[in-house]
């Protein structure tokens, strides 16, 4: 078949790949210069950044992480790093997952922490139903001490509203529950791990994380055209036309509120929906040092305090690989999420590096370099409407002949891994319209 796929992020070129591997002739349309979306990187001299903040291979999906190596050049192109996450709370360095941490707080803290976690794991053991908002959800499963001492500051911090107005559903799954004696461990000072499918990641030696795009597209057999940002889009009988040439299947991975516009046919009220679904966007800073004495081992830790000034996370960049930095130098990636418009000048990234200073991250006179970018969406808003809201959107494009996926193709809260999953299950599902050769094609679910 003749394939288009709207955008050349990971999950459109992923996707790419294992057509062309099956023969298929595919056209991958990509507005910006150059290929990878959430997952570049970028140089300035000698140091290399990640675009979107800091970004690690790893995967509970052994496949798709697999997949993900064999682009990056296997164990000989990555390096393998161990995790180490923590949380800078007020004047301490307290282990991440928090609940694993609680040893390390203030006395009165654990004993804050503690109580609530009983309360709440009493409440729920009576019956106390879950929720559904993210903040209540936050009482419900942690109790009160966890949720004044870091849950809500930092979720306020990164989500920019009221926990209120947010839905729980979407955190199941991505915020494990700490078994409560490993919770009675830490607090009495005893190490316990907390979840472990992140305790070990890999990274790219050289060119940052954009590398494992590079590595999907090199060789990936499809045709790859940038600076095409596509305009019109539309069914032609059995056959679609993009921009005026025909293909038999058209394949979305872009941000649906940026090529809404271009695809004829939609219904007023699905429009309505996709226009409504605003994202979260982040200023990325990337931040040079230069070291008198090697960077703490640290993988990267979370901000929950205003007086650390408004970055949420910060990632201790050159500990990924060495190659991110020159010789004598570290480096930072300090990630600001904002909602509408954020336009950083010289006084508000001099706020973000004094936060920092004051956070104990950094010197402020050791910085040789402080750049930003800007990344429109980063995160989606799991207000309270977003469930119905994008059930409807996809359930419109999944009964219209045009497949969308990816983060916000498909707007499902994916990393880089389980995009690619998701391109093998669109991979097979176009393998079974390929070998039914009936133009009723079924949906992707
Ligand atoms: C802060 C942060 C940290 C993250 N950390 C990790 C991590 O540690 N590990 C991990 O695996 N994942 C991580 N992720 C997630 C990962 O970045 C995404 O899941 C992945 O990059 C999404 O890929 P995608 O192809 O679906 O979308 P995108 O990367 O958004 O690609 C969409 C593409 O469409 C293009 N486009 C837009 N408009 C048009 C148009 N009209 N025509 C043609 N093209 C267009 C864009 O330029 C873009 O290239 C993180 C994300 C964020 C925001």
């Amino acid at each position: 078949m003749k394939i288009a796929i709207l955008g050349g992020g990971i999950s459109g070129t992923a996707l790419a790949r294992m057509l062309a591997a099956d023969g298929h002739r595919v056209t991958v349309l990509e507005a910006a210069a150059r290929p990878g979306g959430l997952c570049r990187s970028r140089k300035y001299g000698e140091f290399t950044f990640d675009e979107a903040g800091g970004h690690i291979l790893f995967s509970k999906d052994k496949k798709a992480l697999d997949w993900q190596l064999d682009r990056c050049g296997g164990e000989a192109g990555t390096m393998r790093v161990e995790r180490n996450t923590k949380i800078r709370w007020h004047d301490r360095w307290v282990p991440y997952p928090f609940e694993n941490g609680v040893g390390h707080l203030t006395q009165d803290a654990i004993v804050a922490c503690m109580k609530g976690y009983i309360d709440a794991h009493v409440e729920r053991r009576l019956g106390v139903p879950c929720p559904p908002n993210f903040r209540d959800w936050i009482h419900w499963r942690m109790g009160a001490g966890f949720a004044e001492h870091f849950m809500v500051p930092y979720n306020e911090k990164i989500w920019k509203c009221d926990l209120a107005t947010m839905a729980s559903g979407w955190v199941a799954g991505r915020v494990p529950e700490a078994p409560i004696d490993d919770v009675l461990r830490s607090a009495l000072g005893q190490a316990t791990q907390g979840y472990t499918h992140q305790s070990i990641f890999w990274f790219p030696k050289h060119g940052g994380f954009e590398s494992m795009v590079r590595g999907t597209v090199e060789q990936g057999g499809f045709d790859l055209q940038c600076g095409v940002r596509v305009k019109s889009v539309r069914k032609d009988g059995a056959k679609f036309s993009v921009d005026g040439e025909s293909f038999d299947l058209v394949v979305n991975t872009v941000p649906l509120p940026q090529i809404e516009g271009a695809i004829e046919g939609i219904p007023a009220e699905i429009r309505a929906d996709i226009r409504a679904m605003v994202p979260i966007s982040l200023i990325n800073v990337m931040i040079g040092v230069k070291l008198d004495e090697p960077m703490p081992p640290l993988s990267w830790i979370y901000l929950p305090f205003a007086d650390q000034g408004p970055t949420n996370r910060v990632t201790y960049y050159s500990n990924y690989s060495p190659n991110n930095a020159p010789a004598g130098h570290g480096s930072f990636l300090a990630e600001v999420t904002y909602r509408g418009k954020l336009v950083p000048d010289a006084a508000w990234m001099e706020h973000v590096l004094k936060g920092l200073a004051r956070a104990g991250i950094l010197r402020r006179e050791q910085v040789v370099l402080a750049e930003w970018c800007d990344n429109t969406f980063a995160y989606i808003d799991q207000n309270l409407e977003f469930a119905a809201r994008v059930g409807r959107v996809r359930s419109w494009f999944d009964q219209s002949g045009y497949i969308t996926f990816g983060r916000f193709g498909r707007y499902e809260y994916h990393n880089s891994d389980q995009c690619v999953a998701r391109a093998m299950e669109v991979h097979a599902h176009i393998r079974e319209i390929a070998a039914s050769g009936a133009p009723a094609r079924p949906a992707f679910r």
